[in-house]
């Protein structure tokens, strides 16, 4: 997982993402999502269908081959390009080879969104990161969870009808969704980490 401890630098603008939930997302799904920042009964409703159609869109990546969509098998990891450094805040990149086809591909682990919203790659890292990104330009309280056992997610403060710290997984689809495979874990953790609002600090919630 490509973990997030602090904000990095030159991150994509609210404005930035809020335009490109109008593009993809759709104008009238964007209006949606604004509206149900405030006390909205069906803001958890207009989430789950952001993030059902987020998954159908940004499906958790496997390291399939590009050219014959089979399975690859995890070589080792290189050095990211001078770009994809830089520009994605990649710190490694993963080597997959492919049998079939006798090549290997890169999947450089992101750390901004840019790159993720043009590949459509990812997996809990870079997805998590991107939703805590989406909600925070929607203009939700949001926060960045690590439980340190290789899965991240986000919570979200959603009004409904008596607010309160909803969980998102964007890897599921899941928004507050109580059968979500990894919200036991979640809360039964050790030691998590928590990215809150746009502070650069991470909170042990252990015990809270
Ligand atoms: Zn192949």
């Amino acid at each position: 997982m490509g973990r997030v401890l602090e904000r990095p630098p030159a991150e994509a603008s609210d404005d930035e993402l809020r335009a490109w939930i109008g593009r993809e997302y759709g104008e009238d799904g964007l209006k949606r999502l604004l509206a149900s920042q405030e006390c909205k009964p069906e803001a958890s409703k207009h989430l789950s269908e952001f993030f059902t159609w987020f998954r159908r869109n940004f499906p958790y990546y496997h390291g399939h081959c590009e050219r014959c969509m089979r399975v690859t098998h995890f070589l080792g990891v290189a050095r990211p390009s001078d770009d994809e450094r830089q520009e994605g805040g990649a710190g490694v990149s993963e080597v997959n080879f492919c049998e079939g086809c006798n090549v290997s591909s890169l999947f450089p682990r992101f750390r901004r969104v840019r790159p993720v919203l043009d590949t459509h790659r990812g997996r809990c890292g870079e997805y998590s990161w991107l939703a805590l990104r989406f909600l925070e330009a929607l203009g939700f309280p949001a926060r960045w969870v690590d439980n340190h056992a290789g899965h991240a997610w986000v919570e979200a403060w959603v009004e409904n009808r008596c607010g309160r710290w909803v969980h998102i997984d964007p890897c599921e689809a899941a928004v507050d969704d109580a059968r979500s495979k990894h919200m036991d874990d979640a809360w039964s953790g050790n030691q998590m980490e928590v990215l809150v609002d746009s502070l650069a600090g991470n909170v042990d919630l252990q015990g809270t």
